[in-house]
């Protein structure tokens, strides 16, 4: 059966072992194939394999795997989200201009303002819940639109089809960065995007173990053309971190389901709390990229942002709560609570953080597996705390 006809949660299940794996030896579980080079049977003749930085069987499982689930004609494995993404953006050249969401993840601001600008590669920052803001940010020589949507950590929605529409007027590639919804709630290559990269630290591995990034093209020439940057830049995920991330890919259905259930009561929650001023999470009909993610995406997911007074409420908070852990990250089984401020967003200078809204008060949540009614109560005990500590500081 092809993934077009089954659903992704079956697929989530059998794509690493639909190779030659399942037809020489019946395995359920591909092999860690612990080997830097691969003996040749001939003087002329190499097999599949050669050197595991340019190809190894259980990356190879990998990579196959995130093409099936993302519909694209190519996946590659790497060893962190931003190498993928940084791995990515090598497809340009010295003299190209970028057009990239404002929201963007910490990290990739990094690069693309500290490093990419060494190789004369500009860019321009521009609202992408906005597309005439990225329409005016186009120059003549922009070569990409880069995406991210939901984005981080205000959970801005980008209307993808609307991006591609514009890159293709202009000869623009478009890449999207879909750590948040993974391929089971978006599919960004079905909507016309040329690259789809993954932090796979997060829900695809989805166990807070292993650092791993994911890039799927849509088509097999600019699949080529990123495995010849894999392979030269050498930024390659190993065979055991590959094989945990195929245990993970496995159950995530099961787990971005009940994570994304938890998600939607605790916003409810925190929608009706006084403390809290604003909740960012786009399954809220107050978002302001409701309608638009409903019509790309087909669930919010299990990320959502709070926006309370101050820099001493949020501490207070993050000091009372029990239950989840106080960390970098997302995507975890365990719920992860993160301070952008002074976290993902800590590379992007203050005023600017706090132009896009990400003040010392706003608090992200990832939501794990722990009973969400504990989750809840653990929440209430601790806003009380915080909003006792708001009043005896005015
Ligand atoms: C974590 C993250 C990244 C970076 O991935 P690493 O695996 O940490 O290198 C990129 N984009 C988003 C949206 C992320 O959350």
């Amino acid at each position: 059966m092809s993934s077009r006809e089954e659903r992704l949660e079956t697929t989530l299940i059998h794509a690493s072992t639909r190779g030659d794996f399942e037809q020489k030896t019946g395995v359920v579980n591909v092999p860690i194939y612990l080997s830097s080079t691969f003996h040749q049977e001939s003087f002329d003749d190499f097999g599949p394999y050669d050197y595991s930085r340019s190809g190894n069987p259980t990356r190879d499982a990998l990579e196959k795997s995130i093409a099936a689930l993302e519909g694209g004609a190519r996946g590659l494995a790497f060893a962190s989200g931003i190498a993928a993404i940084s791995s990515a953006f090598m497809l340009l050249s010295s003299g190209d201009h970028i057009v990239i969401t404002e929201d963007v993840y910490g990290g990739t601001y990094r690069f693309v303002t500290q490093v990419l600008t060494k190789f004369g590669i500009t860019h321009t920052f521009a609202d992408f819940t906005n597309a005439k803001d990225v329409a005016i940010a186009i120059q003549p020589n922009t070569k990409l639109l880069y995406i991210e949507t939901p984005a981080n950590p205000l959970l801005g929605i980008t209307d993808i089809e609307q991006i591609v529409e514009l890159a293709k007027a202009n000869d623009c590639l478009t890449f999207l960065d879909n750590t948040f919804m993974t391929p089971l709630y978006q599919r960004p290559l079905d909507l016309g995007v040329d690259v789809v990269l993954h932090s796979a630290t997060k829900f695809l591995s989805g166990h807070s173990d292993i650092i791993a990034g994911l890039a799927v093209t849509k088509d097999e020439e600019l699949g080529n053309r990123l495995a010849f940057i894999q392979n030269s830049f050498g930024a390659i995920l190993g065979a055991q971190d590959s094989y945990t991330l195929i245990q993970g890919i496995k159950t995530m259905g099961a787990r971005l389901v009940q994570s994304t259930e938890a998600a939607q009561k605790i916003t409810s929650y925190l929608d009706s709390h006084p403390l809290v001023e604003e909740v960012f999470y786009p399954g809220l009909a107050s978002h302001p990229g409701h309608a638009i993610h409903a019509k790309q995406s087909t669930s919010p997911g299990a990320v959502l942002s709070f926006r309370l007074p101050n820099r001493e409420t949020a501490k207070a908070f993050v000091e009372s709560v029990q239950i989840p852990v106080f960390a970098v990250s997302l995507g975890g089984v365990e719920s992860i609570l993160s301070h952008p401020a002074q976290m993902s967003h800590a590379a992007m200078p203050k005023a600017e953080r706090e132009k896009r809204g990400i003040t010392d008060g706003l608090l992200r949540f990832s939501v794990g597996l722990e009973h969400v009614d504990d989750l809840i109560a653990d929440f209430d005990q601790a806003l009380a705390i915080a909003n006792k500590n708001l009043i005896a500081n005015n």
